[in-house]
């Protein structure tokens, strides 16, 4: 396998992008992922917080420390994953990482690994989606992407700017990607505006180094509050409001998912207004 440096993006010319390498390693390794060129973009993306820009080369590590962030933010980055990942893991590459749906791990043919099943909705699924779960019922693992759905991010690329939701997209019979980002665009910065208050809160299996069963983000902005959920639906996913958690259609073994995000989204919009 070759393996690139690039200085500028100009001299980008495909190869798979890894920046931290915590999520890519791992599907080399697994063989989920295949690349005969691995293209490393660390001196490609801006890297630190200027005002409400922050790079997508950030580190978690860098980004749970700083005073200079929302605490929606700061928190979702101090609750993923174990210190040694955030040291290493960038804002950009958590917003891509794939599902931690252990069917699709394993490699079975599921839809979406372009196949005519959901394994996990006939099988075992206690911690998949609640919701836009009747394709794929993967629940997505992010809850920096949470976080920063609730807070109304723009995230800037090396070809456009858009909203954050509109990086995701839900899989489907002719698409069965989970963002819209096109092979060689480059995630380069997120931009925040300045919210009022704002909050993170997770229900995880472990109290420490766990993916979110249920994350609930919550931020208030010129009086108006936004809520974004992780792990509830193939994409993170906002809530126009909680009466939006009546309109869930759990599996048989993900009911208790609702009734867990009730609870964090009563909890997160008492501390936020
Ligand atoms: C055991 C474990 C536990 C974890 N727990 C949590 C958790 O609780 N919560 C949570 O939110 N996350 C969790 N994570 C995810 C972790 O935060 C991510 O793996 C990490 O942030 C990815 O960053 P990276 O720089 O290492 O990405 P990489 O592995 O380098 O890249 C990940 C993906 O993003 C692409 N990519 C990276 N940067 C860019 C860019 N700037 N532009 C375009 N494409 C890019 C790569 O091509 C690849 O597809 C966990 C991961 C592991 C392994
Ligand atoms: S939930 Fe999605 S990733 Fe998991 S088995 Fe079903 S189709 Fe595959």
């Amino acid at each position: 396998m070759e393996l690139l440096r690039p200085s500028n993006l100009a001299e980008l010319d495909g190869g798979l992008f890894v920046h931290g390498g915590t999520e890519v390693v791992p599907l080399l390794r697994d063989g989920i992922l295949h690349a005969e060129t691995l293209v490393d973009i660390r001196e490609l993306v801006p890297r630190g917080i200027d005002g409400g820009r922050i790079g997508a080369g950030t580190t978690l590590a860098e980004l749970e420390a700083s005073p200079h962030i929302p605490g929606a933010l700061r928190e979702a980055c101090r609750l993923a994953a174990s210190p040694q990942l955030r040291n290493m893991g960038s804002l950009g590459g958590n917003l891509l990482q794939s599902t931690r749906c252990w069917y699709w791990r394993l490699k079975y043919p599921c839809r979406l690994h372009g196949g005519d099943r959901c394994h996990a909705a006939e099988g075992e699924h206690r911690e998949h989606a609640i919701f836009a779960n009747d394709f794929c019922a993967s629940a997505h693992p992010s809850d920096v992407a949470a976080a920063l759905l609730a807070l109304d991010a723009r995230v800037r690329t090396s070809r456009r700017e858009l909203g954050l939701a509109e990086l995701y997209r839900l899989p489907d019979e002719a698409d069965r990607r989970t963002t819209t980002l096109e092979p060689g665009e480059v995630i380069l910065e997120v931009e925040i505006p300045p919210a009022e208050a704002s909050i993170y809160l997770k229900a995880m299996d472990r109290k420490r180094w766990s993916f979110p069963q249920v994350g609930v983000a919550a931020a208030r902005t010129g009086g108006a509050t936004r809520i974004a959920l992780a792990g509830v639906a193939p994409v993170p996913w906002l809530l126009a409001g909680p009466e939006d958690l009546d309109g869930a259609t759990p599996l048989p073994r993900t009911a208790w998912k609702v009734e867990v995000a009730r609870a964090l989204v009563r909890r997160a919009l008492t501390e936020v207004t």
